[in-house]
């Protein structure tokens, strides 16, 4: 944590996004409710001087050209858990943009992704993607049952969201494997760190949720030669970001049978154009990137408690580390 001298300092806080201007309004309006003491406005409707004066500003997917007519931030808070798109503009946007990023990381966030883990493992667990096919031809096959702890399910990414995944996966009975940078110790769960590790988790699992970041590291890590490290008939669930996984790759994975099915909820571009190989694929579930979107309720407490404290103490919370990306 840093810390900054900050009694003098005007309490102007900029919002800076490119969000749909609903969400801003909304943003704007309960942040100045928890914060009596700031002034926090829509950046276009600061003047030049208080463009000057802001030393703080809360940011929503922001124009980092926006973000450089603020010389002297000191740092931004963002209301997004996922801030590998700002990172990668602002390292082009250059010189004079080195103030710390802080993430969004909400409690009521790791609870709402572990849902959507929970429930998109049911939905392959119980065969829900061959059920509905058979349904469209008219057929009645029943497959044999197979129990939860017959499964394995394997995490990739043990941040604050997939530590938590984990857990509620293994408390619904899978047996669950995860794997992270640096080796994690999470209490039932088997965990792994680096190459050889994602290999060993990969060799055993039915399952692969991927929760890892966008980083350098992780983009395309998804690929050909991983898959084939994979289960024969292995299913695949995208949660992170959609470039980490290669698409070419994938389609040859899922056409050839080593991947029998993949749950996608985050692309490269999005919304995901119509007319993308993704959409009709028998093998592919799309979802519209709702696996766990932000509550502003919860997320807008976050942030303002944030703020707040650091007008006490002047203390700067933990920020993305920008060379590892997140
Ligand atoms: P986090 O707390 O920063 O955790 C990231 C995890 O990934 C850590 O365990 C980290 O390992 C691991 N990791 C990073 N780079 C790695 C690499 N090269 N090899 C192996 N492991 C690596 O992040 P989070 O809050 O859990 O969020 C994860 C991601 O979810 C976000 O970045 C965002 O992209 C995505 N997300 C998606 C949605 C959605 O609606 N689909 C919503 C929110 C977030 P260490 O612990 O060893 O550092």
């Amino acid at each position: 944590m840093n810390i900054t001298k900050v009694e003098s300092e005007p309490k102007l806080i900029a919002f800076v996004s490119r969000v749909p201007a609903a969400e801003v309004e909304q943003w704007i309006l309960i942040l100045n409710k928890l914060l009596p003491d700031s002034d926090v406005c829509l950046f276009d409707s600061l003047t030049p001087l208080q463009k000057q004066q802001c030393t703080l500003a809360v940011v929503a997917n922001p124009d980092p050209e926006e973000l450089r007519q603020l010389p002297n931030l000191k740092w931004v808070h963002s209301t997004w858990a996922g801030v590998e798109r700002m990172v990668a503009e602002l390292m082009v946007a250059g010189s004079g943009v080195s103030f710390p990023i802080v993430r969004l990381v909400d409690p009521a966030l790791a609870q709402t992704m572990a849902e959507a883990v929970l429930a998109w493992t049911l939905y392959l667990h119980r065969e829900m993607p061959t059920y509905r096919m058979q349904q469209a031809n008219t057929q009645w096959v029943q497959l044999p049952y197979i129990g939860a702890s017959d499964r394995t399910v394997a995490i990739l990414g043990l941040g604050k969201l997939g530590a938590h995944a984990a857990k509620r996966l293994q408390v619904n009975g899978f047996r669950v494997l995860g794997w992270s940078r640096h080796k994690k110790t999470l209490e039932s769960i088997q965990t792994f760190a680096a190459e050889d590790g994602l290999e060993t988790v990969l060799s055993q699992s039915d399952i692969v949720i991927n929760l890892l970041p966008l980083t350098n590291e992780t983009r395309g890590l998804l690929n050909a030669k991983v898959f084939g490290q994979c289960k024969w008939g292995v299913s695949i669930i995208n949660f992170g970001r959609g470039a980490t996984v290669n698409e070419g790759d994938l389609i040859a994975s899922l056409d050839a049978g080593l991947i029998s099915h993949a749950v996608l909820d985050v692309f490269e571009e999005e919304p995901l154009p119509a007319n993308h190989l993704y959409w009709a694929h028998e093998k592919i579930t799309v979802l519209p990137h709702i696996s766990a979107p932000t509550n502003i309720s919860s997320a807008s407490k976050i942030v303002a408690n944030n703020i707040r404290e650091y007008y006490k103490s002047g203390l700067i919370p933990e920020a993305v580390d920008r060379a590892l990306g997140y």
